[in-house]
């Protein structure tokens, strides 16, 4: 089914939804993949949390210091201007054929990837907060999350993680009162095999969200975890 909708995709064209040139339909024209994909990009990133670093380091000095629960992360595009602009149209405008876009990019990214990664045997979404969910009626890392299962042929598992509150993370918190904010926010009601779980999210930023589901995660009997996330924030 896949195969048949890069067939279409090859065959049909569309404005790129970024500047508006010739580009496949449901992708970006080739310019702006260039520009947005990381993997086009020259640069080096944490190992595992996938900030930029500047030198030949393979951690960053915050996972050096904090040691987060995931193990490595995956992000296809950097959260900035331009590629945002997709991740807001997701988020904000409810367009989902943006889902279908990350999912392809995070395909291209983790089979292009410099450090062979760990076999994932599930792909677990972030859960989004029932208010969110009310807002925007989907859940886009779950979104993301199904659209990659087929490519990735990794089953899905949208049950093995749970909010335990609703309160939302405060996006204007600094990094401790991040962390503190989202302690205990998930938790995994089954035993988990020990096996490389891959957890979706749309955005990582502080990596508090993703830490603690990681820890939800583990706690329950994950080998692994490689956070599979369609942008990553670049401060
Ligand atoms: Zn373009
Ligand atoms: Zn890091």
């Amino acid at each position: 089914m896949y195969s048949i909708h890069n067939l279409f995709r090859q065959v049909l064209t569309a404005a790129c939804p970024l500047c508006g040139l010739t580009a496949g339909a449901g992708d970006l024209c080739t310019g702006c993949l260039r520009d947005v994909l990381r993997m086009n990009q020259d640069g080096r990133w944490c190992m595992q949390c996938a900030v930029r670093v500047s030198c030949a380091a393979r951690l960053c000095a915050q996972c050096l210091n904090t040691c987060p629960a995931f193990d490595r992360t995956v992000a296809a595009i950097d959260y900035a201007y331009p590629g945002a602009m997709l991740i807001r149209g997701l988020k904000e405008r409810g367009q989902l054929a943006q889902a279908n876009m990350f999912a392809r990019f995070l395909t291209r990214t983790i089979n292009a990837h410099p450090q062979s990664l760990p076999r994932l045997n599930a792909l677990v979404p972030i859960p989004s907060s029932a208010a969110s969910l009310r807002k925007r009626g989907f859940n886009p890392a779950a979104e993301i999350a199904r659209a990659l299962r087929p490519a990735l042929r990794v089953p899905l598992q949208q049950s093995w993680l749970r909010r335990t509150r609703e309160s939302d993370l405060q996006k204007t918190l600094d990094f401790e009162a991040r962390r503190k904010s989202v302690q205990g926010l998930y938790v995994c009601d089954q035993v988990v095999p020990p096996i490389w779980i891959g957890v979706v999210d749309d955005v990582l930023t502080s990596g508090s969200t993703m830490h603690e589901a990681s820890l939800a995660l583990k706690r329950a009997g994950a080998l692994g975890v490689v956070a599979l996330v369609a942008a990553r924030a670049t401060w």
